[in-house]
């Protein structure tokens, strides 16, 4: 009886040794960077951290999102330590690693900067009231109109746009730096008379800034100027507003013509490469519920999900990426 007792006394002890050695000894805690909580990139957070989040006792990795000021901001936090992965615009990943002249990072490239996957197309969106009588790009002068934050990747699009089609922005219009969050909330107020986003939809963000009393107007953001802004830089394309079926409340009667980054996903050379394999495996092993997660994502493939991407592609990220036969 009592060696019976102390056999099963022994194999208890293996069994439960056995389930804690498999389990990860400690948590992880991991943050995402992303933008203000009406655009596309809070959710996305979400929607990353909800399927890594689901193996958290495999991997012991526990993922929290944080509302944040865009891009710039989240290039900068993740470069800095602050966050371990965020949401970045194409072209702001790649003026980041080059360091492009006239960029936030003339001359300072980021040398760890590192690239996971992309995600859903954002377009430059130009929204405007119709009483302020903006129907073309050129109507802006003379008007207050947002062009974002210092922390967003949208301000320096809005910026393009404008001098490709000969607005001095410091000169000719009265420009905002306020986050796209409050935008919509001004534009109904009547303080300001447009507002610049880039960002990916559908979005809460133009629903309301469309919903409100103040009629409203989604402005083409084309011609010549625009044209030769495309074709300078390889991270711009032209691109679509869907306005048709998103924005019931816009006076538009059709999609409009503007041009476009894509959302991408990036952390540092530092963050170790069992937490980005983690990332990278869990987003594209549930791909089609990961899918639905957002309307935005509608157009996803993962092989698109692997272009538009300039920095290096973590270590972490690139394993899983060979183990599925996508590189
Ligand atoms: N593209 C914007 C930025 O980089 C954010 C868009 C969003 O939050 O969905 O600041």
């Amino acid at each position: 009886m009592k060696r019976l007792f102390l056999s099963t006394l022994f194999l208890a002890i293996v069994a439960s040794f056995c389930l804690v050695s498999q389990a990860p000894a400690k948590t992880t805690f991991v943050t995402i960077g992303t933008g203000g909580i009406t655009g596309v990139y809070y959710p996305t957070g979400g929607a990353i951290a909800k399927v890594v989040n689901k193996k958290r006792d495999q991997y012991g990795i526990r993922c929290t999102v944080e509302s944040t000021g865009g891009s710039v901001f989240n290039v900068n936090a993740v470069m800095a330590g602050d966050l371990e992965f965020g949401v970045v615009q194409s072209d702001r990943q790649y003026q980041a690693v080059n360091g492009t002249a006239g960029s936030e990072w003339d001359g300072k490239p980021q040398k760890d900067l590192r690239a996971v996957f992309s995600i859903h197309p954002e377009t430059c969106t130009l929204v405007a009231a119709v009483d302020a009588g903006v129907k073309t790009m050129a109507d802006l002068k003379g008007k207050r109109v947002n062009i974002g934050n210092p922390g967003s990747g949208h301000r320096k699009n809005a910026i393009d746009a404008l001098t490709a089609m000969g607005i001095n922005w410091e000169k000719d219009i009265h420009a905002e730096g306020i986050k796209a969050a409050e935008a919509p909330g001004l534009l109904q107020d009547e303080r300001i008379d447009a507002f610049f986003y880039t960002v990916g939809h559908p979005n809460g963000n133009f629903k309301e800034a469309t919903a409100g009393k103040r009629k409203v107007l989604f402005v083409p953001i084309t011609g010549s100027g625009i044209d030769a802004l495309v074709g300078k830089w390889p991270y711009y394309a032209k691109a679509i507003v869907p306005v048709t079926g998103n924005y019931p409340g816009a006076k538009n009667d059709s999609d409009i013509e503007s041009f476009g980054v894509k959302a991408t996903f990036v952390t540092s050379a530092k963050v170790p490469d069992n937490v980005v394999y983690a990332v990278a495996k869990e987003v594209f092993d549930n791909f089609e519920s990961f899918k639905k997660l957002h309307p935005a994502y509608k157009v996803l493939t993962k092989d698109n999900m692997l272009q538009g991407l300039s920095a290096p592609i973590h270590p972490g990220a690139m394993k899983y990426y060979k183990e599925a036969g996508l590189k």
